[in-house]
């Protein structure tokens, strides 16, 4: 068997693991096995690149391939042990912007360094896939940039509205296309400066365009950008299973975002599309009225005399880390006879799944974790819910204001229960940047402070009332 037909087989191998991965990870119990088949697929692959390229490339240049590959894995293996769990999507988001570098940097090098042998049409597709990928790469790098800046709050998550905005957009389309039929006609060096410099501000606008509560989307979104930025230097290239990688990448992010969309009553094309469509956000409300406030004891005696309560938690409980004491509150209360249930919005937090895997973390039992349409029309029959950390995910205004930023988002009804408590440290925004009517509702307290150090004065507080009353002085003669 020659080198390249192992190689070749040994793709074939890798991109069955690579699909076996995915398969495995579309589901929480199996997506342990999934990491581990996409490691094997990834070391396979990396050992047959590698193999494939020691025929025709020198002793130093496999040495310089040996010490970026360390330097990469390192800096990789470093980041993902010390990144916290709510940092997880700016750290996609910055990972993906370096697929769309890598994928520019392919791009140009087809350019400067063309296969002698080729000519013709075939010259022209190669010049294509240049442009093409070159576009895709800028447009991947420069958008996961504005994702990450918006991500990890270094820049504000409003939507950027330049005045003809659409019209920038579509007019760096059609310069795409124009300058593409040019590029194949007669490659130069100025024509694939103009379509970087273009790929990179239309990456950036378009999603610094995006409103904070659609980024969910946004992610998924360059995730499959990135997935086709890889399958355009697949062709480059001439690597099958990048192309394949490529292509798996690219179409499950782009339905992953679809589903996505869906969930959040979106429209796709208008947020691939830098928010078309969409209405101008209306200024911030700001305060709409009292709000009332409840401390952790009050809390207790509420959920003491509760027979059903809802759990939802948003991001705030990431940030306290307070998914161990709530599995703690919820598992005390079952013992009580509460019926305690979660219900989990499809884009709290940071990240999709971001719930669901820190109450798997805590030990919470999957089957009193419901999504949102599973447990929707069950507030109106339920005593208390507890809002732990979540804002935008159980904000009103969705269903009740069409002027608001997130006006149709499907939210969780939590307002329709007996008692709403909300934990929050202050009266700030979430993450949309939209104040939260449920705030200042009637059946509504809020019970301020750090997440984490709430719920455990509620424990606290359970415990004080099982605690047998001391008898008075005398009572008992
Ligand atoms: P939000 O981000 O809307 O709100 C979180 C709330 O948690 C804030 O109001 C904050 O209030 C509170 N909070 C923060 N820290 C603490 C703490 N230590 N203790 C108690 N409370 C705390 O959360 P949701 O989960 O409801 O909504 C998620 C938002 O993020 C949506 O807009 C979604 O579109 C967006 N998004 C989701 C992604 C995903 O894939 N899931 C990805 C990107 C964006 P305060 O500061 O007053 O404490």
């Amino acid at each position: 068997m020659t080198t390249v037909t192992a190689a070749e087989a040994a793709y074939v191998v890798a991109a069955l693991l690579f699909i076996l991965s995915l398969a495995g990870l579309s589901q929480h119990r199996t997506s342990r096995s999934g990491v581990v088949w996409g490691i094997a697929g990834m070391v396979i692959a990396l050992a047959a690149t590698v193999g494939l390229a020691s025929r025709s490339i020198t002793a130093t240049g496999l040495v310089l391939i040996a010490v970026a590959t360390a330097v990469g894995a390192g800096i990789g293996l470093w980041r993902a042990r010390v990144v916290e769990m709510t940092g997880m999507p700016e750290l996609i988001a910055i990972m993906h912007s370096l697929v769309g570098l890598a994928a520019t940097f392919v791009g140009w090098n087809g350019y400067l360094d063309v296969d002698a042998e080729l000519s013709g049409s075939l010259l022209g597709i190669h010049h294509a896939e240049v442009f093409i990928g070159v576009f895709i790469g800028a447009v991947t790098f420069t958008g996961s940039v504005v994702a990450y800046l918006k991500l990890s709050a270094r820049i504000k998550s409003n939507p950027l509205t330049l005045p003809g905005k659409h019209i920038l957009n579509v007019g760096a389309l059609v310069a795409f296309v124009a300058l593409t039929v040019a590029f194949v006609a007669r490659p130069n060096i100025g024509l694939l400066i103009a379509v970087t410099v273009i790929a990179l501000a239309l990456g950036a606008h378009l999603v610094a365009s995006i409103g904070g509560g659609d980024m969910p989307v946004v992610v998924s979104m360059l995730n499959s950008y990135s997935g086709w930025a890889a399958a355009a230097s697949g062709f480059l290239l001439a690597n099958n299973l990048l192309i394949v990688t490529g292509a798996l990448v690219g179409s499950s992010g782009a339905y992953l975002s679809y589903i996505m969309c869906k969930a959040m009553n979106r429209s796709f094309i208008s947020v691939i599309a830098g928010g078309f469509g969409t209405p101008a956000p209306a200024a911030d409300d700001g305060e709409q009225g009292e709000h009332r406030e409840i401390n952790a004891e009050e809390t207790a005696e509420l959920l003491r005399d509760a027979s059903s309560v809802i759990i939802t938690p948003g991001y705030g409980m990431a940030v306290a880390q307070a998914q161990y004491p709530v599995a703690e509150l919820a598992r005390k209360l079952r013992e009580r006879g509460v019926e305690v249930r979660f219900g989990i919005h499809p884009v709290a937090g940071r990240l999709p799944g971001h719930m669901n895997v820190l109450l798997a973390e805590a030990n919470v039992p999957y089957d009193v974790v419901l999504e949102m349409d599973e447990i929707n029309d069950d507030f109106a029959a339920t005593s208390v819910v507890l809002v732990i950390g979540a804002n935008d995910t159980v904000n009103p205004a969705a269903t009740d204001n069409p002027s608001s930023p997130i006006a149709g988002m499907p939210v969780l009804h939590v307002w329709e229960a007996a008692n709403v408590v909300v934990f929050k440290r202050s009266m700030a925004a979430g993450y949309a940047g939209v104040q939260n009517p449920l705030f200042f509702r009637e059946n509504t307290q809020m019970l301020f402070g750090d997440a984490k150090q709430r719920v455990e004065d509620i424990l606290r507080g359970l415990d004080a009332l099982d605690a047998p009353v001391p008898e008075m002085a005398g009572t008992s003669r």
